[in-house]
């Protein structure tokens, strides 16, 4: 079948155009996905720790089973030395890099973000600090009573090189409905301009799966790529569908499942034309599906993320080391590239 020039000539494809992927049979998409892709006949990983810091937060997310309200995880909160030694194992396991994510709450402050990074960032100066949310970062600003600017400003001054985009659908109607506490799209897309000023990085990120129209996922793609045309900071794109198990949308949605997630991941690899990678994201659906992904645009399996607790409270306990990953990659048919936080290539297998 012959495809109109638009989506095979690899130029940029309007909001209209993206419309029309929405019935466009799996393996077109997967094709026209496919010749997007970046990282030629290698594929990445990241050897990192998840250090999901508390659960305790205000924002009580409906779609969120980790919060200490879903009543799935007791309320807990880590020390800032249980969060070094966590640190400190991450590197003597080969880690290169820790993320840092937890809940809204008046106790994390940004000056404990800013004194629990510089210990970390003296101790390991090589380990690459890829910490708080966006929405994380916001709540930071509002307590401190600073600019959101600002409050990026200190976090990289105190050891912070990037941060997760963690966007969950960038549509206000969906916000609104189902996290008014987390920041809003206006904020969110502050934080990356502050993030640009200071030269740092972040991955722009897609929970799907939450009772959206197709539209509304477009609409979504729209605000990343806009962003990134205004600033340049994503490394990466990453799209996953939500776990409603345990969650306060149960019994509204469904699970996407597998194909809803390959299609939207290709869909989002041929609208966004100026990120270079895209990860398929193993630990809700899996690294046999992920395997899959690097066929339909991915050219990335992601971090190892020892730990990660926000997924498994939703009840999907994924794991994967990096032996399981440079072998998902492999038979895809792809060489195993380990990277760092910068998506540069620390060796090849
Ligand atoms: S998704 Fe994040 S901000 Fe929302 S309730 Fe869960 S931990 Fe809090």
């Amino acid at each position: 079948m012959q495809e109109p020039e638009k989506f095979s000539a690899g130029a940029r494809i309007s909001r209209a155009d993206a419309l029309e992927l929405e019935s466009a049979p799996l393996f077109k998409l997967a094709r026209l996905a496919a010749s997007r892709r970046a990282g030629g006949g290698t594929a990445g990983y990241v050897v990192n720790r998840m250090i999901n810091y508390s659960n305790v937060c205000a924002a009580r997310c409906k779609f969120c089973a980790y919060h200490a309200k879903a009543g799935v995880v007791p309320p807990f909160r880590l020390s800032d030395g249980e969060i070094f030694d966590l640190c400190a194992d991450a590197v003597e396991r080969g880690g290169v890099q820790i993320m840092l994510q937890g809940g809204l709450h008046p106790d994390f402050t940004l000056e404990w973000a800013q004194r629990l990074l510089s210990r970390v960032k003296s101790a390991f100066p090589k380990l690459w600090l890829h910490v708080f949310s966006p929405s994380e970062i916001v709540w930071f600003a509002r307590g401190a009573g600073v600019s959101i600017a600002e409050a990026v400003r200190r976090l990289k001054a105190a050891g912070a090189d990037s941060v997760p985009g963690a966007a969950d659908l960038l549509v206000e109607r969906v916000r609104g409905e189902l996290c008014p506490g987390k920041c809003s799209v206006g904020e969110w897309r502050e934080v990356m301009r502050a993030l640009a000023e200071n030269s740092m990085s972040s991955s722009a990120t897609m929970t799907f799966g939450m009772g959206e129209t197709f539209a509304e996922r477009i609409e979504h793609l729209d605000v990343v790529r806009g962003t990134q045309d205004e600033t340049g900071v994503f490394k990466a794109f990453i799209a996953w569908p939500v776990s409603p198990e345990r969650t306060g949308i149960e019994r509204r949605v469904e699970r996407a499942g597998a194909v809803e997630f390959l299609r939207t991941l290709a869909v989002a690899r041929i609208y966004l034309d100026n990120i270079e990678h895209m990860q398929s994201g193993w630990l809700t659906e899996g690294l046999k599906v992920a395997e899959v992904a690097l066929l339909f645009g991915a050219d990335d399996v992601g971090g190892v993320l020892m730990d990660e607790m926000v997924v498994r409270a939703a009840g999907i306990d994924n794991r994967a080391t990096a032996e399981n990953m440079r072998a998902a990659i492999r038979s895809a048919g792809f060489r195993p590239r380990e990277r760092g936080g910068l998506y540069e290539t620390l060796r090849e297998f």
